[in-house]
C-alpha cells in the first residue's frame, strides 16, 4: 500500500474513493438508461425501506434522500427550497423534501452537473416508503406519485420502540409481504423467495463490512473521520443488496486496516475524539472537516453513519429479519434505547465529548431537545455541545457561531484529555 496522500487542506485522501466515484456514476447512468428504455422498472425507496424486496423483484432502486444530500452538499438546495415553499411546503419541514421538490419544479438536479447526459432524476414506476424515519418521506413520495400517476405504497412503522418484540416484527413483516402484489404488477415479475434470500444475503454482507469499516475508527489514532464516512457510506445507502456494494467495502476495509497497522491518523496529531449525533450539515462538510483537522480533533463516530448497519438481516428468514432490522433502527427507538446505544458508542470509540446537531427541519433525527445531552453527562460525565443548524437549509446555520462553539469546546476538552491520568 502506497503512502497516504493529503489534499491541499490536509484532509487525507482515501484511495478507494476513485472506485466509489465510478460506482456512483454507473448507478446513476444505469437508472437514466432504464428510464429512457422503459426497462428495467425503477422503484424509489426511502433509505431504510424494503430495498432487498425491490431488488429481488428486478427493480433498479433510486434513493431520493441521496439526491437530497447531493442538493445539500452542492448547496443547490439554498436556491431550490424556496420553490417548494411557494407551493405550500413549509420551510420548517424536511429540507431534503423541500430542496428535492423545489429542484424538480425548477427542472434542475446536481446529477446533470456531475454526470454528462443525465438531464433529470429517474422517474419512478413505483414509490415505496417506510415511515421508520419520519412521515415526511411519505408526503414526499405522495407528491411525485400524484405527478406521475405511479403507485405509492409502503410500510407504516412503530415509533418510540423500546425492546423490539415479535409483535413489532410480525406487524412489519406482514406489511412488507403485502407490498408484493403491487410490485408484481408494476414489474411484471413473479416474486421468487430465492431472489429475496440472495438480496438479503448481499445486504447483510454489505452491512457487516460497513460495520467493520466504521469500527476501524476505534483505533487510536483513528484512520477515518465522520466526514469520510458520510462520503463512503454512499454504496451502503444506494447499493444495499448488490454485489457491487460488497466489492466496494472489500476494497475500502483493507485500506483502512492498513492505516491502523501503520499508525496512520486521519487527523494528524489526533488529540480529542468526538461523537456526532444527528444529521450531517451537508453544505458545510468540507469546512467542518478542515476546522476539526486544524483543531487536531477527530469526529470518530456518529449515529448517522451507523444507521446503515443491519445486523438482524438473515437470508434464512428474510421477511422477519428485514422487519427486525428496519425496526431496530436508531431513529425509531425510544430515548432510553437511544441513550443505551450512545453510551455504548462512547465506550467503544473512546469518545471525549459529543456534538449534538439540532437540525431545524429534522426533529426526527435530532436528539438534543428533550434533555438527552444532560442525561448522558450525568451518567457518563461526557460533555457535549449543541450546534443549531440543518441538513440542507443553510439559513438555519451560522458559520461563525458554530466555529466559536466548537473551538471553545475542543479547548475545554483538550485540557481534560491532557489532565487525564496515563492509562486512564
Ligand atoms: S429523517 Fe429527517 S432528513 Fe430524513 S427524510 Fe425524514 S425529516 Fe428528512
Amino acid at each position: 500500500m502506497g503512502a497516504t496522500k493529503s489534499s491541499s487542506s490536509g484532509i487525507k485522501k482515501i484511495a478507494a474513493a476513485g472506485t466509489m466515484r465510478k460506482l456512483m456514476a454507473d448507478h446513476f447512468y444505469e437508472l437514466d438508461r432504464a428510464v429512457k428504455d422503459g426497462h428495467p422498472k425503477v422503484a424509489w425507496c426511502t433509505s431504510v425501506g424494503p430495498a432487498e424486496l425491490l431488488r429481488a423483484m428486478g427493480f433498479l432502486v433510486y434513493f431520493p434522500e441521496n439526491h437530497g444530500a447531493m442538493l445539500g452538499a452542492t448547496r443547490m438546495a439554498t436556491e431550490t427550497i424556496p420553490a417548494a415553499n411557494a407551493i405550500g411546503y413549509s420551510p420548517d419541514i424536511c429540507s431534503y423534501l423541500t430542496s428535492d421538490i423545489g429542484a424538480f419544479l425548477q427542472n434542475r438536479t446536481p446529477l446533470s452537473n456531475a454526470y454528462e447526459g443525465i438531464d433529470a432524476i429517474p422517474k419512478a414506476d413505483v414509490l415505496v416508503y417506510n415511515t421508520n424515519q419520519c412521515r415526511d418521506v411519505q408526503d414526499w413520495f405522495a407528491w411525485y406519485g400524484k405527478r406521475w400517476s405511479s403507485p405509492v405504497i409502503g410500510v407504516e412503522c412503530y415509533r418510540g420502540v423500546g425492546d423490539v418484540t415479535d409483535v413489532h416484527v410480525s406487524g412489519i413483516a406482514g406489511q412488507i409481504e403485502a407490498l408484493i402484489p403491487t410490485l408484481e404488477e408494476v414489474s411484471g415479475t413473479k416474486f421468487d423467495i430465492d431472489r429475496l434470500r440472495e438480496a438479503v444475503r448481499l445486504s447483510r454482507k454489505c452491512s457487516d463490512l460497513w460495520k467493520d469499516v466504521l469500527e476501524t475508527a476505534t483505533a487510536k489514532p483513528s484512520p477515518l473521520t465522520f466526514f469520510d464516512s458520510t462520503i463512503h457510506m454512499a454504496p451502503a445507502v444506494v447499493m444495499r443488496g448488490t454485489q457491487s456494494a460488497v466489492d466496494y467495502y472489500n476494497e475500502l476495509l483493507p485500506e483502512l486496516q492498513a492505516r491502523v497497522a501503520d499508525g496512520v491518523a486521519a487527523v494528524e496529531g489526533e488529540r480529542v475524539r468526538l461523537y456526532w449525533d444527528g444529521m450531517p450539515i451537508w453544505g458545510r462538510l468540507r469546512d467542518l472537516a478542515t476546522l476539526f483537522l486544524e483543531l487536531r480533533t477527530c469526529v470518530v463516530a456518529s449515529t448517522y453513519a451507523n444507521s446503515w448497519i443491519f445486523t438482524a438481516l438473515d437470508p434464512d428468514d428474510p421477511f422477519n429479519s428485514m422487519a427486525r432490522a428496519y425496526t431496530e433502527l436508531f431513529i425509531v427507538r425510544s430515548d432510553r434505547q437511544k441513550e443505551r446505544y450512545i453510551d455504548n458508542m462512547i465506550e467503544t470509540f473512546g469518545v471525549d465529548g459529543l456534538i449534538f446537531h439540532d437540525a431545524k427541519t429534522c426533529p426526527n433525527n435530532t436528539n438534543c431537545q428533550h434533555g438527552m445531552p444532560e442525561r448522558v453527562f450525568e451518567r457518563l460525565g461526557a460533555p457535549s455541545i449543541t450546534i443549531a443548524g440543518d441538513l440542507n437549509d443553510l439559513r438555519c446555520y451560522s458559520d461563525e457561531q458554530a466555529k466559536t462553539q466548537i473551538e471553545a469546546f475542543v479547548e475545554q476538552l483538550g485540557g481534560r484529555v491532557e489532565a487525564r491520568p496515563r492509562g486512564g
